[in-house]
């Protein structure tokens, strides 16, 4: 199986800015990001939200 983003639910502040990069994939739920599509964006565009979360709470899963 290839590699999965997943969000540590303890670092997510819930600025939604995974959501506004990478909406196929993070959606909000009870005010923090989560995974509802792991497979909904390529890596490229996965990355960029694990990039760009300001706390680093997305990580990959293999
Ligand atoms: S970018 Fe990071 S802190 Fe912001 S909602 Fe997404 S996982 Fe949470």
């Amino acid at each position: 199986m290839a590699k999965v983003p997943v969000i540590d639910a303890d670092l997510c502040t819930g600025c939604e800015l995974c959501v506004d990069t990478c909406g196929d994939v993070f959606e909000m739920k009870d005010d923090l990001a989560v995974v509802y599509n792991a497979e909904g964006a390529d890596e490229d565009e996965i990355q960029d939200a694990i990039d760009n979360c300001p706390v680093e709470a997305i990580g990959w899963k293999e």
